[in-house]
């Protein structure tokens, strides 16, 4: 019988079976949309302001133009497009005084978990979730990703931004209003931190950007599932979860601070096709994502930040959880192809 293939992350220390022999179809993951009850009230629409804290940023309409406001005054601002509020329940919490900023490590292994963590509401419309936002509005959602990150990163406390989203119940989201997550922290987290050290070595290696490199690489490759003037979207090549793709901009650049309206309006269009092919492809299925990036100046060169699609399609069971492998039954060529036909040229 043959054998299924054993595949290597291209940077992490991290191997997965692509179950070739056994494959599943995409459309097999499919299940029954369920009725999202039209319960309680939801703190995240208009109209409930009031139940959540003050908006640290919100973007506004006036006089036909977007404007950059917050709530104050224990008043909260009415008719936003993007909202993004504290965390009623945050991971990590802002220092008290300055003199916590200098001792946030206790020890090796003991810290205190300070920070920021936000939620931002994506969207006035309870369901606007991207695969089916408007172009302009989502075009708003990146554009507070950009403006979250520049202020957060700014902050000395501050070593990484993670910016993320949560979608159905399975995948985390205990809202269902359409928002993402942004969490600062006071150090670079794992899997980051070994992505930077990998293309660092890449770089002293060979002289170029890893992630370039890759890009020239799948856009050549079974694995593409589309290409435009910006970015590029394909499934990769040791993709861990059924149907992942990854998101990379074609301009090198370690993060999004720098992303010109053009670019912004590009990943917008871009997210939007790929959600919506995963969408349409398995009925509208659970998944997070995550953006990786770099606020490290001297990693310019050799990291390149990126979007990672988690489609939660599979569940970590034993063998998973006691290894750190995994065991994928879409190959990730299918999960292209099938995505391919999915996404409207
Ligand atoms: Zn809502
Ligand atoms: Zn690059
Ligand atoms: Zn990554």
């Amino acid at each position: 019988m043959p054998y299924n293939e054993l595949r290597k992350d291209y940077l992490l220390d991290r191997w997965v079976v692509i179950a070739t022999e056994r494959s599943r179809r995409p459309t097999d993951f499919a299940k029954p949309q369920q009725e999202s009850p039209k319960n309680a009230t939801c703190p995240l629409c208009p109209g409930n302001e009031h139940m959540t804290p003050p908006a640290v940023m919100l973007y506004l309409k006036s006089n036909g133009k977007i404007i950059k406001d917050k709530d104050a005054d224990g008043l909260r601002r009415k008719n936003w497009l993007v909202r993004a509020i504290p965390n009623l329940y945050p991971a990590f919490a802002p220092p008290k005084d300055p003199a916590d900023q200098e001792q946030i490590m206790k020890s090796e292994s003991f810290g205190c978990a300070v920070g920021h963590h936000e939620v931002l509401v994506e969207s006035p419309n309870h369901d606007e979730d991207p695969a089916d936002a408007e172009l302009p509005q989502l075009g708003h959602l990146i554009n507070a990703y950009v403006d979250r990150l520049r202020e957060l990163s700014t902050k000395t406390y501050v070593q990484y931004v993670q910016i993320f989203r949560n979608h159905g119940k399975e995948a985390g989201a205990s809202l269902s209003h359409a928002h993402s997550q942004i969490i600062a922290m006071p150090f670079v987290p794992r899997i980051i931190s070994e992505e930077m050290a990998a293309s660092k070595n890449f770089w002293s290696e060979h002289g170029k950007c890893v992630f370039c490199d890759i890009i020239e690489k799948e856009s050549k490759s079974s694995r593409l599932i589309l290409e435009n003037q910006h970015f590029v979207v394909f499934a990769p090549y040791a993709s861990v979860h059924p149907m992942e793709f990854w998101i990379l901009p074609k301009k090198h650049d370690a993060n999004i601070l720098n992303l010109t309206q053009n670019e912004m309006e590009a990943f917008a269009t871009t997210l939007k096709a790929s959600l919506k092919g995963l969408k349409d492809l398995v009925n509208d299925p659970p998944y997070n994502y995550g953006l990786h990036l770099s606020l490290n100046r001297d990693s310019s060169e050799y990291y390149h930040w990126h979007l990672e699609v988690y489609p939660q399609l599979s569940i970590w069971a034993g063998f998973e959880k006691s290894t750190g492998m995994y065991i994928n039954t879409v190959t990730p060529e299918t999960a292209a192809a099938e995505l391919r036909k999915a996404i409207p040229a």
